[in-house]
């Protein structure tokens, strides 16, 4: 496996392996890896020759009152895992190269960047379609991974591929969770134990109102305060940001739930915002 920090570098590495027939499956992360991110380059090594990770904290995807400062970081534990993967690349760039002097160009996917973490994260789906656009266009993917646990984050990458004409195929993969339920996530770290069992009323809600769905409960509004019943049990809860039910392609919310709407939250306990879903 080899670190790659330079973007021209690594660019144009992958467009020699491709001249060389050879398909790229691509990672992108912003590290401290976990078995959701483990499952995605599991998947890209089924389907692919080469499978590339990014590891870049992106600075203007984060508010100015977020925790970039404070995000999990640890290099070498997330190479060593990457290895025990057989990861090829590593793409490990700075800052500075990401974002020299005089960087101007954003992406914005106007619609889907509305609503649920969009209402309550001004500018991060531009940070995050701006950074997937240039990482896009260094590693030169065929297909690139996604975790379904960033719902909105999926759709809006889809959107800018199809709008921008991208030629990389855009695989969703299925949540990770641990075994008591609760959604994988860098953030998990910031969690106290005490924190961490409020978090699992998070989960405990959405099987919930998946069962309601099953037994055949389509009003929204039932579900969603149900929702919020369950997760206002938590006591280290300090806010309940959203609980929406919408259309899982346009991220609009539904009048009467059919299979395929997602029920996605965001809440805080105690300092730490979590977000979750589930497809009915
Ligand atoms: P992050 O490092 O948090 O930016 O996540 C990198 C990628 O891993 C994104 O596509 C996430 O959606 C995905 N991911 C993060 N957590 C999970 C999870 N629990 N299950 C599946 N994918 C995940």
């Amino acid at each position: 496996m080899e670190v790659i920090t330079n973007p021209r570098q690594m660019q144009t590495l992958m467009l020699s392996l491709k001249r060389q027939g050879k398909k790229i499956g691509f990672v992108p992360t912003m590290g401290y890896l976990h078995e959701g991110h483990l499952s995605l380059i599991r998947c890209s090594k089924k389907e692919n020759n080469i499978t590339v990770v990014s590891i870049f904290v992106n600075p203007i995807q984060f508010g100015a009152n977020e925790d970039f400062g404070r995000y999990p970081r640890d290099f070498e534990r997330d190479k060593s895992l990457c290895e025990k993967e057989n990861v090829d690349y590593i793409f490990y760039p700075s800052y500075e190269e990401m974002y020299p002097d005089g960087f101007q160009t954003y992406v914005e996917v106007s619609e889907l960047s509305k609503g649920l973490c969009g209402d309550f994260r001004p500018g991060h789906f531009k940070g995050v379609a701006t950074v997937v656009a240039k990482l896009f266009n260094i590693v030169c993917p065929d297909n690139a991974y996604f975790g379904k646990k960033d719902f909105q984050q999926l759709k809006v990458i889809q959107r800018m591929v199809k709008d921008l004409n991208f030629p990389v195929n855009v695989v969703g993969c299925p949540v990770v969770r641990e075994p008591d339920g609760l959604a994988m996530s860098s953030r998990n770290k910031y969690l106290s134990t005490e924190e961490r069992e409020s978090a699992l009323y998070i989960n405990k809600a959405l099987f919930e109102a998946k069962r309601m769905f099953e037994d055949g409960i389509t009003d929204p509004n039932l579900i969603k305060e149900r929702v919020r019943q369950i997760i206002s049990q938590a006591k280290h809860l300090k806010e309940i940001q959203y609980v929406e039910i919408v259309d899982s392609n346009t991220l609009k919310p539904v009048d009467k739930v059919k299979k395929s709407d997602v029920l996605a939250v965001a809440v805080y306990i105690g300092n730490t915002r979590l977000i979750d879903n589930i497809e009915f």
